[in-house]
């Protein structure tokens, strides 16, 4: 007997999830993270590539991600739950931006660390947001994060979503030719059989991508695993890649 497909879920839908997020808890050190048995999906950005705006986009609140920029907590990993209140599916870990010029060399390997650590070690990681602005496209050092994590992202243990951010700062046509080249980029050299990765424009300001990136989120609600062994798994994977279409 064929299970019933489960419908997409709209816009409304996803949106409503995402605006459930709510700030959990902050930990300097990678062993000061909770274990809550939930997934985990980790926003990862050069200073000013618009992450916090983004994340506070996807959770259509003015103020959750800027708690990240508040004196004394620009290093920390901040920790948000998402889902219904009791009983929360996801969790958001926003991790410091990199490459802040200002930052001394002592602060840049000891944070370095803790990235990698995180990006290598952490259980619960389901997935990667990483906030790439559009104008630049990837850089070295959105490559080189990327490397921290590219053997799970292979084995398809964890999912990678590039948001290019700042969209509305491009025309049409620029747009077109920086998804196709960072999709380019990436397939080159972390596209498996396993792994999954999107590429997505995103513009906070003109609220271009925000559903779709909401909904690739929820999609990790899951583990890998589940979604694939369910009956949707062809457009599982077809999903994956509506982001990177248009
Ligand atoms: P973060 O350091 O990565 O958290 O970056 P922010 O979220 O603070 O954004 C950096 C700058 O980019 C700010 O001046 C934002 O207003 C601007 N910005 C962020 N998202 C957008 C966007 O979608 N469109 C435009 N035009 N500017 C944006």
């Amino acid at each position: 007997m064929t299970e019933p497909l489960t419908p997409t879920p709209t816009d409304k839908e996803v949106l409503g999830w995402a605006h459930t997020a709510r700030f959990f808890t902050t930990a300097a050190q990678l062993h000061q993270l909770p274990e809550t048995g939930l997934p985990e999906v980790a926003f990862v950005g050069r200073s000013n590539a618009g992450k916090s705006t983004a994340i506070n986009t996807l959770a259509q609140t003015k103020r959750l991600a800027f708690a990240s920029k508040t004196p004394g907590r620009t290093q920390h990993i901040n920790l948000f739950h998402v889902g219904p209140k009791d009983a929360p599916n996801q969790l958001w870990a926003d991790l410091p931006g990199y490459g802040y010029a200002a930052v001394n060399r002592d602060a840049k390997q000891r944070w370095q660390k803790v990235m990698a650590d995180y990006l290598q070690q952490r259980e619960p990681l389901r997935g990667v947001v990483q906030m790439v602005d559009s104008r630049h496209g990837l850089t070295d050092l959105d490559r080189q994060l990327i490397d921290f994590m590219a053997e799970r992202i292979y084995a398809g243990e964890i999912s990678l979503l590039v948001l290019l951010t700042k969209a509305d700062k491009l025309n049409r046509k620029e747009q077109a030719a920086i998804l196709r080249e960072t999709q380019e980029l990436l397939a080159s050299y972390v596209l498996t059989e396993q792994s999954d990765i999107g590429v997505s424009l995103f513009s906070a300001l003109k609220n271009q991508g925000v559903a779709d990136a909401a909904r690739q989120l929820q999609e990790w609600v899951s583990p890998r695993d589940e979604a694939e062994q369910g009956p949707e798994s062809e457009s599982e994977s077809d999903d994956a890649a509506p982001t990177a279409d248009r």
